[in-house]
């Protein structure tokens, strides 16, 4: 597939790609690939870019993360088009997906970075990313890690307390550097997303309450080490709808008049990420939509803007190859158990997230294909909520090759070795090139850290 054809921002078109039946749900693997870019079906066998999916699984193994470099840098591409218009600073937020080789794309496309720890900066640089251009945001910054970010040139703080702003001042009076920073303000805002990617509610930890805001930046600008730099929100992840988008912006430019009042001036404004994708059926407003309803609002401004992105950069740019080892049919539920886990990707486990799982090969998976049966398609964890996937209508053989699309956010970086399972390998494609991009844990690696007790 050429660069070209792959699109990106609005999919081609809202039709549900989904067939509910007494059964149970059928996902049209051919209508959903027609919104992921980065997959196709050729002479019915799935290809990422120019790569045979069951290539891959034959080389590198399963459990597999695989990703296009293309799709990474088509949906980049898109937001750095969408605000063309306006000074910004694209911050790809490296928790979604946090491997070298991910950041080391985006580094090349010019990309700056969020980072929420100091392990994450230290990935950001390893790539060979600037840390002028990372903004560092999260709830518990250390004194080390603000020492760290501030002595390698930290873009912004994004400051979510008035301890973490007096501990920053403190440093930077160490270090006799001014620490830039932002306020992260909580704008009050319903994101309208699932509540354990809700961010931006008054009662969520993140974040200075937009009633204490002010007072706090008049606060920050008594410091002597602390150069205010900007504004910062984040409300959630996974938005579909620009309203809540619209509503924080509304709440942080009163903020802006009110703090230019006082005579503060910000040279930037960070709206934060979260902008949501297509999984299967979900309709998350395109980026040009996105940037459109933002743009004029933003323009008065004058200001430079920085938004933080991470899962609708990489999510549909990545998925996870897992083979199916048992087919376990029972009297009520038939249950096919795959190598990848709950360990390996815990999105459904820990938010109820739905995600398509296709095949690699096509023909036996029509929806009245005979053999298609309802299936759970679970792990071999020792746990109920280890599941992928539910009620799913799939022809299956044990040994065949399954495809999780979605997986490129909040898959690996949220994998764990439960149950002393190593973490899955991970691989990029470009073109018809691909790479290992991450080495598949060994068995001893799991307990090469581990020290036996000495009598
Ligand atoms: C997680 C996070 C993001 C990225 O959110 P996405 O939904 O992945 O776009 C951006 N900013 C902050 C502060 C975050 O915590």
């Amino acid at each position: 597939m050429s660069h070209s054809e792959l699109q990106t921002g609005e999919s081609i078109a809202v039709e549900p790609v989904t067939v509910q039946t007494e059964q149970g749900r059928y996902i049209d693997p051919i209508a959903l690939t027609a919104h992921l870019p980065a997959l196709h079906y050729h002479d019915e066998a799935l290809y990422m870019e120019q790569v045979s999916i069951e290539a891959i699984a034959k080389q590198y193994g399963t459990p597999c993360y695989v990703y296009s470099k293309q799709a990474i840098l088509d949906v980049y591409q898109a937001y750095t088009d969408s605000f063309a218009s306006l000074n910004h600073q694209i911050c790809y937020a490296v928790k979604a997906n946090s491997n070298l080789a991910v950041l080391g794309v985006l580094v090349q496309a010019g990309a700056g970075f969020d980072i929420v720890s100091r392990g994450e900066l230290m990935r950001v640089l390893a790539a060979g990313g600037a840390a002028s251009r990372v903004v560092f945001s999260g709830v518990g910054k250390t004194y080390s890690d603000i020492e760290y970010a501030l002595t390698q040139g930290i873009g912004c703080f994004n400051v979510e307390s008035i301890s973490e702003l007096a501990l920053i001042n403190e440093v930077a009076k160490t270090f006799d550097k001014p620490a830039p920073i932002s306020l992260r303000v909580n704008p009050n805002v319903d994101a309208k997303t699932h509540p354990y990617i809700s961010t931006g509610l008054k009662d969520n930890k993140f974040g200075i309450t937009h009633e204490d805001a002010l007072a706090v930046y008049q606060q920050a600008a008594e410091l002597s080490h602390i150069d205010i730099v900007g504004i910062d929100c984040h409300i959630g992840s996974q938005l579909t709808e620009v309203e809540p988008f619209v509503a924080a912006l509304d709440k942080v430019i009163e903020l802006i008049h009110s703090l230019r009042d006082k005579g503060i001036e910000l040279r930037h404004i960070d709206l934060g990420g979260g902008l949501g994708v297509r999984y299967i059926d979900e309709t998350p407003v395109s980026i040009d939509t996105f940037a459109a309803a933002l743009l004029p609002k933003l323009s008065e401004l004058g200001l430079t803007v920085f938004f933080e992105p991470g899962r609708s950069i990489v999510a549909n740019a990545g998925i996870l190859l897992t083979q199916v080892d048992v087919l376990k049919p029972t009297e009520h539920k038939n249950f096919a158990i795959v190598d990848a886990a709950m360990n390996d990707l815990i999105r459904p486990a820990l938010y109820q997230a739905e995600m398509a799982v296709i095949p690699s090969v096509l023909p036996n998976n029509g929806i009245d294909t005979d053999g298609t049966k309802a299936w759970d398609i679970v792990g071999a964890i020792c746990e109920t909520g280890d599941f992928l996937a539910k009620d799913r209508l799939l022809a299956l053989a044990t040994g065949d090759i399954l495809t999780i699309t979605g997986a490129g956010a909040y898959g690996f970086t949220m994998s764990s070795n439960y149950n002393s399972r190593p973490r899955a390998s991970e691989v990029m494609v470009a073109g018809d090139r691909h790479q290992l991009i991450r080495k598949r844990e060994t068995m001893e690696d799991l307990y090469a850290d581990e020290i036996l007790w000495q009598d």
